[in-house]
């Protein structure tokens, strides 16, 4: 019995010095850890500058290279995403911009400013103004600044590229189940990167389902005040039906009568978040059921994101949206570019 309560006492000791030890070793990692975080001073000014076009005054700004990145990347993604989905938006927007400046793709200065044409590029003066609306905390602004900022750094110099060439990085905010092939949308033209790939959306998310509701003669006098059909009666109009699907699933035509009309002009015609819908139609009018936001093509923001709580890197996100890619550096693509 003695040697039995010896030896208990000897192997809970044991355990308790182990204990003790684990603890103060796992202290001082932490210890280790902080340090490094306040060490790590971000250096964010980079040491080039852009010529942005500013659309609405008709003036060319120079304008430090990262502090155009922290602008466009704070207006196209909420800052509330996942850092890996922040990292893939920032390469995506570095791209879309070194591929402006190589090609000479710009009329005026290097890129501009209006989101219609070129990427959102809001002030953070601007945007901090939004932010405050929407009832974020001065708190939460900062962090979220600060965590693009660190995107920005963590990515310097990172480019997109498909066969040693910059590439066009397309992106929409989202396109559940599938994202859209170039091909079936722009000119028919193949773009071997930008191909119709799986896509994964959590359920969650704002702006996924959408509604729109157009009266018969609405339809009817939109469509003919831009030139798609001569007439619409009434018979005709309820016999609308799907002319065909692209291969991801959405609308390519609308077939209505003997007119066949793109989905994608039907999209800008009456403000449609996608061209992958369903409808429902009677007497009184058109209801279009949308799913998800923008043209499908190229990176999914909300896919991003979704995929970036699942764990995937941000690389892994943008080899997942763009078809046969590599993540090169910009400075290499420019030198083989003089090179030539
Ligand atoms: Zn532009």
């Amino acid at each position: 019995m003695k040697v039995r309560l010896a030896f208990l006492y000897v192997i809970s000791t044991f355990l308790i010095i182990i204990i003790v030890v684990l603890a103060l070793v796992k202290g001082k990692k932490e210890e280790i850890k902080i340090e490094k975080e306040e060490e790590e001073e971000i250096d964010f000014e980079s040491k080039e500058n852009i010529q942005l076009y500013m659309s609405k005054n008709d003036q060319i700004t120079e304008v430090n290279l990262n502090y155009y990145l922290l602008c466009v990347v704070a207006s196209e993604m909420p800052f509330k995403y996942e850092y890996e989905a922040l990292k893939a938006q920032t390469i995506v927007a570095r791209t879309y911009l070194y591929n402006k400046i190589i090609n000479n793709l710009e009329e005026n200065g290097d890129v501009c400013d209006d989101y219609r044409h070129c990427q959102a590029f809001n002030t953070i003066d601007k945007l901090e103004e939004i932010w405050i609306k929407k009832g974020f905390s001065n708190e939460e602004i900062k962090a979220g600044e600060d965590k693009i900022k660190k995107a920005i750094v963590a990515t310097e110099n990172k480019i997109i590229t498909y066969n040693g060439k910059i590439i066009n990085a397309l992106f929409h905010a989202s396109s559940p189940q599938r994202t859209e092939d170039a091909k079936a949308i722009w000119s028919g033209e193949d773009v071997p990167y930008l191909k119709s790939v799986d896509n994964v959306e959590s359920l969650d998310y704002q702006n996924r389902n959408s509604e729109v509701n157009v009266s018969y003669s609405t339809f009817k006098n939109t469509l003919i005040d831009n030139g798609y059909i001569d007439d619409l009666d009434k018979d005709t109009f309820l016999s609308t039906s799907i002319g065909e699907y692209t291969e991801s699933g959405r609308v390519k035509t609308l077939k209505i009568g003997s007119y066949y009309i793109k989905a994608e002009n039907l999209r800008t015609l009456f403000g449609l978040n996608s061209t992958n819908f369903t409808f429902d139609i009677d007497e009184n009018g058109i209801t279009f059921k949308v799913l998800g936001f923008g043209h499908g093509v190229g990176m999914s923001q909300v896919g991003a994101d979704t995929y970036a709580k699942e764990g995937m890197t941000c690389d892994q996100i943008i080899h997942h949206y763009y078809t046969g890619v590599e993540i090169a550096d910009v400075e290499e693509i420019q030198k083989r570019r003089e090179e030539k």
